[in-house]
């Protein structure tokens, strides 16, 4: 994107209430004006949830950019769960998020946004392929069995990445995190990915004196990134990555860690004392994924990755503080509290009414623009 495109525009952020999207919601609140992961001076940026307008439906997803008219997006916003919500709900996570990406991209088609970064996942690899995995390797056997629905959808991205290039010349590129941890996590107990689940389960089992449990056997690997550094990343992509090739955001291969190391560590954060122990009738999933990040870190140069441990520290902290509004899955203690925990809005966005309707939202106020 040239600077003359980026000046006075729009950005849109899909699904900011999540994980991802309220890293990036923090860190445009908190860097500084014009510096390499902050906000330029004359672009608003737009964070959206589903109570701004349900994706899954294409009049509502025009209407968002009929509002908006955003000259970038990152889209963020799909239905998301760890491996046991996965395998019970391959149809649901299939054909939501195949409606979700089609009318996104649809629509920032229609309404000639210039550039629109998707975001997948490394289950989109084939199960069965020669490790590490590299961008190129997406489409050269089926995906894993556990989550085929989500890894069909988010895969079926880059195919249509590549078809809106080839026959309208847009911009549309994918990011391929591995998996993500931080604060705004989904926290719930049964749906949520390793690390969220294991800390809610971890701290229940310190202060109701019970066991603590982790599924399966401990030995698959796994690479983790933090919430924050991979906003960093998206950031980057938007200003620098023009291309239709998907880009693995990742630490380093030499990274990946066991899950038994995960539960060790969040038993050491937590300080949990008491029985600790593997449910091995509960499923492995994937055994490992391993993925390459020499791309990414090719282009983008001088780039440190928050240590393990410091993210892993700061997110149980942030859990523990804030267990009333975080997302727990037990939605009326946040209620009661006011709603759930957001990061402050960034200075010239308005604040995003936590219960928004849809029709409220795109009747709402015209936004400041720097
Ligand atoms: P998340 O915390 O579950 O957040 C999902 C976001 O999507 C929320 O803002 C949610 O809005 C929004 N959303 C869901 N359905 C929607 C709909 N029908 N219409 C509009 N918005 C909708 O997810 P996340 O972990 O931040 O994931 C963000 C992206 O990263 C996703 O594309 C995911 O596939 C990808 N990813 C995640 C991981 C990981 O480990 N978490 C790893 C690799 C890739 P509400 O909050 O209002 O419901
Ligand atoms: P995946 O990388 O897509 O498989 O996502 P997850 O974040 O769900 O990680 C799954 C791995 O963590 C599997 O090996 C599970 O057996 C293991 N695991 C252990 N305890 C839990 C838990 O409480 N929740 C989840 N989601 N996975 C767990």
């Amino acid at each position: 994107m040239s600077s003359s495109e980026t000046k006075y525009s729009t950005i849109v952020v899909t699904g900011a209430s999540g994980l991802v999207g309220s890293a990036i919601k923090e860190l445009i609140a908190t860097e500084p004006l014009d510096s390499r992961f902050g906000r330029k001076r004359g672009e608003r940026w737009v964070f959206l949830r589903s109570g701004d307008g349900d994706l899954k439906d294409p009049a509502q997803t025009d209407a968002i950019f009929e509002k908006y008219k955003p000259v970038a997006v990152i889209h963020l916003a799909a239905l998301v769960g760890g491996l046991f919500n996965n395998m019970r709900h391959n149809l649901t996570f299939l054909r939501d998020n195949i409606l979700i990406n089609d009318n996104v991209l649809w629509s920032a088609y229609k309404h000639d946004t210039k550039k629109v970064i998707s975001c997948l996942s490394t289950c989109v690899f084939p199960d069965k392929v020669e490790y590490p995995l590299t961008e190129e390797k997406i489409h050269l056997g089926p995906p894993h069995s556990s989550n085929f629905g989500y890894s069909h959808a988010k895969r079926m991205v880059d195919v249509q990445n590549r078809a809106y290039k080839d026959e309208f010349g847009c911009n549309f590129t994918s990011a391929i995190p591995t998996n993500v941890f931080g604060r705004y996590d989904n926290f719930d107990l049964e749906d949520s990915h390793v690390i969220p689940g294991l800390i809610h389960k971890c701290y229940l089992a310190k202060k109701n004196g019970t066991p603590f449990v982790v599924s399966g056997t401990g030995k698959p690997l796994r690479q983790f990134i933090h919430s924050l550094d991979l906003a960093r990343l998206f950031i980057w992509m938007l200003r620098e990555y023009d291309d239709v090739e998907p880009l693995i955001l990742s630490v380093g291969e030499d990274e990946e860690i066991s899950i038994k190391e995960v539960a060790d560590a969040i038993v050491r954060e937590v300080g949990f004392t008491g029985e600790y122990k593997f449910d091995t009738t509960k499923s492995d999933g994937q055994f490992r994924k391993p993925a390459s990040n020499k791309k990414i870190m090719s282009l983008i140069g001088d780039f440190k990755f928050t240590p393990f441990d410091e993210a892993l520290k700061d997110t149980v902290k942030w859990f523990t503080e804030n267990y009333d509004i975080a997302r727990t899955g037990f939605e009326s203690s946040a209620a009661a509290k006011g709603g759930r925990a957001q990061p402050k809005e960034p200075e010239d966005t308005p604040p995003s009414s936590p219960r928004a309707s849809f029709s409220a939202a795109l009747n709402g106020t015209a936004q400041k623009v720097l």
